[in-house]
This record gives structure tokens, sequence and C-alpha cells, in this order.
């Protein structure tokens, strides 16, 4: 069994993929560690299935996954978590941009007790206005969302230990939150400067509207690290919020009847009386069907909602 498995999403990389097995070679090989090379072809149209084929006949360390179409970045890194071997995994893209040679550090700092080793690209090349601006600011705001510090989420090229990730199911593109989904866990996560590099070949698979989408699934990440074992306390909290400021209104527009004779029908303090009523007992209700999804979502994966570190 090797100890460590690098997994690597491939989309439309033909250009990159044999300088980059390379390298990866000639960054582990030192290492006297035993490794295996998971390369996750995600329904490239190009020749990147064939040359991975060819790569892997002469390569016994290099193993391939195709899929059927071109599911997603997300998925590709979930197929390969599922299928590595190694008790240790790495991440990173294939295009180049990151550095196999930075994999021995992060692996050195993961031996100082780390569960999770980040790379973070301090100097990256990659376009201001569409790239590095917007996410600068998705860093800043999940920082702050999440209880995880670090300077750069997006950054693919990261280092974790098997047991630190394995509850974790991956959905929509949820990889960048894989460190604060695993946090949840109470995991140690620490970050490393990393380099990186302009794409020489082919082009990236995303634009600006990444940034939109990275923000709500930043809603989501939120929900499922503070409320997903207890929604009703989120929107319970809501719905009797909302229901208190109906009986003020309500008491407002009663108030203003008997002292002042204001007609109540006249008085649009009924109609928000009547809204809060209504969307009240809706957050309540939100709340309750939440709390049978997350029975049924926990109980269904006998996944506790505890992770025993050990029993003495
Ligand atoms: N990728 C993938 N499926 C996709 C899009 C991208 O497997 O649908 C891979 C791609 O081949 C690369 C990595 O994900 O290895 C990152 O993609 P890209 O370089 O386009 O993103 P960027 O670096 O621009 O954020
Ligand atoms: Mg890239």
């Amino acid at each position: 069994m090797p100890e460590i498995s690098v997994i690597i999403p491939v989309f439309n990389e033909e250009k990159n993929i044999g300088p980059l097995c390379s390298k990866i070679k000639a960054a582990l090989t030192p290492l006297k560690r035993s490794y295996e090379i998971i390369f996750v072809d995600d329904g490239s149209g190009d020749n990147s299935l064939k040359i991975l084929k060819d790569i892997a006949s002469g390569e016994r360390a290099v193993r391939i996954i195709s899929f059927t179409r071109n599911y997603g970045q997300t998925a590709a890194l979930a197929a390969g978590f599922e299928h590595a071997q190694g008790d240790i995994l790495v991440t990173m893209d294939a295009d180049l941009q990151q550095d196999p040679a930075d994999i021995p550090r992060l692996l050195q700092k993961m031996e100082q007790g780390y569960d999770i080793v980040s790379g973070w690209r301090k100097d990256r090349k990659d376009a201001f206005l569409t790239r590095r601006m917007p996410s600068q600011i998705a860093n800043w705001l999940i920082s702050k969302i999440t209880a995880v510090n670090l300077h750069d989420y997006g950054c693919t090229l990261k280092v974790y230990k098997k047991k630190a990730i394995e509850h974790i199911y991956l959905h929509g593109e949820m990889h960048r939150f894989l460190p604060a989904l695993a946090s949840w866990n109470g995991i140690d996560i620490a970050e490393v400067p990393v380099k990186h590099h302009r794409r020489k070949y082919g082009k990236s698979s995303y634009g600006l509207s990444r940034t939109f989408r990275v923000i709500l699934d930043l809603i989501t990440v939120k929900f499922l690290l503070s409320f997903s074992t207890r929604p009703i306390q989120l929107f319970g909290g809501w719905g009797l919020l909302s229901l208190f400021f109906s009986v003020v209104s309500g008491t407002a527009v009663i108030l203003m009847k008997l002292l002042r004779n204001k007609d109540m029908t006249g008085n649009p303090l009924l109609y928000l009386t009547v809204l809060l009523v209504v969307v009240g007992i809706q957050f309540i209700m939100i709340g309750l069907l939440g709390e049978v999804m997350a029975r049924i979502y926990h109980e269904s994966r006998k996944h506790p909602t505890y992770i025993v570190k050990e029993i003495i």
C-alpha cells in the first residue's frame, strides 16, 4: 500500500500532464516514501486521457480514474479521495500553476502535528481584476464566517491526513471549504507559502462567475458548521423574534384605536402585524422540518454528531 496518494483532477490539460508527472516523480522520489499518483480525468475532450494511459502503462505508481462526462473539479477530487490508498492525501491542479517541488515542505509541516496543510499562493500569478481581487474578497469573507483562518482557501495544493476528511462528503463546488468543514471535527490546520506560476498551456475552466458561486456555497457551509444539528435554534429564533414584533405592532394598532380612535383597517401597522405572524410561523415550521431532515440525514448515514478521539 502506498503511503502517499497524490490526487489530480484533469480537464483538458493534454500539454501539462507529461511534464507534471515527471516533476512529481522528481519531488517525491528523494523522500523514500511509497506513493501513488491518481489522475482523475473529468471527461476531457482533448487527448488527456490517451496521454494518461500512455504514462500509466509504463509507470506502476500512476492510476487513472476516468469519468463518463465532465462532473467538475469537486467531483473529481471526491473520486480521488474515495480511491486513494495512502494515509496521506495530496491534492493539486494539473495545469502546472503549482509546483510539485513544494510537496515535501507541506509534508514536513504536517509532521509537526497538523492534520491539514494548505498551500498559500503568496505571489499569485493570475489576472488581478477577474481573479486575485475577487479571491481576496472571498478569502476575507470565508475567514470571517468560518472559524478557520487561512490566507488562501482557493489553493488546491494541500496535504490532508486521510482520517481528517474521510467523514466529509463533497457536494457542488465545496472542495475549497474542506478545511472549514473538517474544522468542525476539531482538526489542526497550517498554511505554508507555495510557488505559483502563470498557466502556460491550455486555459482556465473558470471565470468571474465563480466568485458568486463561492459566496453562495459559503452560506451553506456556515449553516452546516453552526446549525446542521439544530436547525430549530436558528429558524425558531428568527420565528420567535418575528412573533415578538408582531405582538408589539398588534398592540400598537389596538392602542391607537382605543386612545386616538385611529381606524384599524386604515392602519399600515395592521398589515405589518399580519405579515410578521405569518413569517414567524413559517420560520418555526422550517426549523421543525430542518430538525426532521437533520435526523434523517445523520441517522441514515449512521454518522454520529461527534467524533471520538480516544477512549481511556
Ligand atoms: N478541472 C476539472 N474539472 C473541471 C474544471 C477544472 O477537473 O470541470 C481541473 C483542471 O484540469 C485543473 C484544476 O481542476 O487541474 C483547476 O482548474 P483551473 O486551472 O481551470 O482553475 P484555476 O486554476 O484557474 O482556478
Ligand atoms: Mg489553474
